[in-house]
């Protein structure tokens, strides 16, 4: 039920998801018991995995009225984007919240297919599907009571930015609690804002800065796939042939997956000052392999092959969360 939110003088908290996993809703909930500080605080007026509050409901609040809106998901449909637009509308502070609303992610790996290739792909030759007229959903479905109506689906995952004008970006997949923590306490002190357009909850370097592993500034030879080998617990990753996004990607989430011997796959995105994760990651591998000709083995465009086929998905590895987000942005033509 909605409530008369005019009436309340706690400052209003939005969090909407739009094409995502659900796994920033999650992140919220793991604030533990710092979640009741943020009810103290705010009145959560508008979050549809918690709140039964209406569209409608949202509309009929005042321009700007809810002071915060964390924004979790891709664009994927024309409802997302409405409803991006919305809350850009009603909220002081618009926030891209995780990996999907700020990079796209892995709904954006989707950009290297058109809508009508998902279409096909999902409709009508999945070998499961039972679909004897070739039905697939369309915008607009004449009946005979008038037109069913289903939101766009659109060619291209966009990040938020993309749609609307966003304040800061919260990166993560999801965002580690102890950064949304941080901000949470930004906030709830009054404290003055960064500046606009500000990565909050995360450093300005890079994760190997916080990776505790010992590098040698080794020279290797190739790749080997994480089934294949265990690695050793104190080398680098990366120099023992596996490829380890830290060096391409922002820090703060405290180097979780090294810690674990797995290496990071990117979701913080690319480091302050880098504007393509990829690319970055790309030329940061040409300089630490060995294209040299091994003994007895292939050199030049060979060996380069070699290397390359050692790497199943490099489109999934290179751009896993910010492809919508890249120079590249997704297939091209
Ligand atoms: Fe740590 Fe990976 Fe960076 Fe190596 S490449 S230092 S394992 S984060």
């Amino acid at each position: 039920m909605f409530r008369e939110h005019t009436k309340v003088d706690k400052p209003l908290l939005s969090m909407y998801w739009a094409a995502s996993c659900g796994g920033c809703e999650i992140s919220l909930l793991n604030l533990h018991e710092k979640i009741l500080e943020i009810d103290a605080h705010f009145d959560l007026v508008f979050c549809p995995c918690l709140v039964d509050t209406k569209k409608a409901g949202v509309e009929a609040l005042p321009d700007r009225g809810i002071a915060v809106t964390l924004f979790n998901g891709a664009v994927r449909t024309e409802e997302n984007r409405e409803m991006a637009r919305l809350l850009r509308h009603k909220s002081q502070v618009l926030v891209a919240y995780g990996s999907c609303a700020y990079e796209g992610c892995m709904p954006a790996l989707s950009n290297l297919s058109t809508a009508s290739e998902h279409m096909r792909t999902i409709y009508i030759e999945s070998p499961s599907l039972d679909n004897p007229t070739r039905a697939t959903p369309a915008p607009g479905t004449p009946v005979a009571e008038g037109e069913l109506r289903l939101p766009e689906f659109f060619d291209r995952v966009q990040t938020l930015e993309q749609v609307t004008d966003v304040d800061y970006f919260i990166p993560g997949c999801p965002p580690e609690p102890r950064q949304l923590s941080n901000v949470v306490d930004l906030l709830l002190r009054g404290a003055p804002l960064p500046p606009k357009g500000s990565v909050l909850g995360a450093g300005r370097s890079t994760v190997c800065d916080e990776c505790t592993r010992k590098k040698q500034d080794k020279i290797i030879g190739g790749f080997h796939r994480t089934f294949e080998l265990i690695p050793d617990p104190d080398q680098c990753l990366l120099e023992q042939g596996l490829i380890c996004m830290g060096i391409a990607t922002r820090d703060g989430c405290g180097g979780l997956c090294p810690k674990v011997n797995m290496p990071c796959t990117g979701c913080y995105g690319a480091p302050e000052g880098v504007q393509d994760q990829g690319a970055k990651m790309v030329a940061s591998l040409g300089s630490i392999l060995d294209l040299g000709r091994a003994k007895g083995g292939p050199s030049g465009q060979d060996r380069i092959d070699a290397i390359l086929d050692a790497i199943p998905d490099c489109a999934g590895t290179f751009y896993k969360y910010s492809l919508a987000h890249s120079i590249l942005k997704g297939k091209m033509g």
